[in-house]
């Protein structure tokens, strides 16, 4: 969308950052030196209004991590602390920023904790919401600081996820803006099972792209292990798409037509008297037919573990403490 600056459609926004830190001791301290640093910057530039701060989500970290936001909070009001009871996720962390959040802000944009994401990019965000977008959605530039598993994978992941019907936006990773509105909107939707990337871009409402690099982490390692991205591909497919179940139905149906092919071939083999002894064949049908129906069963039960985990209706998250410098520490 162009900005044409003459004519905003909204009023300068109250911004809140809202990072997610999970066991972030060796960055914490750099990332809010930076954060803090740019939202003073913007606040001076009058393109936020004041009242605006970071928001930090503490995940149930097991370090240093909860002790020095605290310190940090209890000092300059521009940074706030929600602390999780447990380590919920990543997108967990960042409903429950955005859900506190926009109870004060007029939007809000998540951020990494670790500096990958080029801050200096607010510029433009805050200019497309100026301009009327609803969601603003921060896509990296390249993935040259990336190894060449996360770079493959990645691209492939992408890839299936548009084969399967899901509307996710290549190489967006959840640096993105909200504005209170939207966040209502995500509100609404109950489901357990959050797949943010996913879900934002089918609720509507006007957006824009904002281009931005990508940084090595500034300090400490990656908090996504293989299992935890793994869990996060898998539930970015089962909990937007029900394709999978279809391509179940069109293999099966694959496979029923083969083998009444193969028993008619057979039959005519057998009048005519040839018996041939052909184990291997036979091995490697009931083989392939034992995976087919294995993996298409595994499927099956992803499905029915999220109907599952959907009826228990538990919270997504629970909030032990929140801290700013006001009011001081208050439970809920
Ligand atoms: N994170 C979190 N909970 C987790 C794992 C990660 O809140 O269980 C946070 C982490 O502190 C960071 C962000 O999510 O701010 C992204 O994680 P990371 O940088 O480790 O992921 P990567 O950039 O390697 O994909
Ligand atoms: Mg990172």
């Amino acid at each position: 969308m162009e900005n044409n600056s003459t004519e905003f459609k909204q009023k300068i926004p109250i911004l809140y950052l809202v990072v997610p830190c999970y066991n972030e001791e060796e960055v914490i301290e750099r990332s809010m030196q930076v954060l803090g640093d740019k939202m003073r910057r913007l606040q001076r530039a009058g393109k936020i209004e004041a009242g605006s701060k970071v928001m930090f989500v503490n995940d149930g970290s097991k370090d240093r991590t909860l002790r020095l936001l605290h310190t940090a909070a209890k000092e300059d009001a521009l940074f706030s602390v929600v602390s999780l009871a447990g380590n919920y996720g990543h997108q967990s962390a960042i409903l429950a920023g955005m859900m506190t959040a926009k109870e004060y802000a007029d939007a809000v944009v998540t951020i990494d904790a670790d500096l990958q994401q080029d801050i200096e990019a607010l510029d433009k965000f805050i200019d497309s919401y100026m301009a009327g977008c609803e969601v603003v959605y921060g896509v990296r530039n390249d993935r040259h600081s990336d190894g060449v598993f996360k770079k493959g994978s990645a691209t492939l992941y992408y890839n299936l996820m548009h084969l399967l019907g899901s509307r996710v936006i290549t190489n967006h990773a959840d640096y993105r803006l909200m504005s209170r509105k939207a966040l209502e909107a995500l509100a609404e939707y109950q489901e357990t099972n959050l797949f943010l990337r996913g879900l934002i871009p089918t609720m509507g409402f006007p957006s824009d792209v904002v281009y931005f690099d990508v940084k090595a982490r500034e300090a400490g390692h990656s908090k996504y292990t293989l299992s935890k991205m793994m869990t996060l591909a898998m539930d970015g497919i089962t909990s937007m798409s029900t394709r999978p179940l279809r391509m179940i139905s069109v293999l099966g149906m694959g496979v029923c037509i083969f083998s009444c092919v193969m028993l008619v071939i057979n039959l005519v083999d057998w009048a005519n008297g040839n018996n041939v002894p052909g184990y291997t064949t036979t091995m490697t049908v009931s083989l392939l037919i034992g995976g087919i129906t294995l993996l298409s069963l595994g499927i099956i039960g992803e499905y029915i573990g999220k109907i599952y985990m959907e009826t228990k209706h538990r919270p997504r998250y629970i909030i032990d403490t929140i801290v700013w410098k006001k009011e001081e520490e208050e439970s809920s």
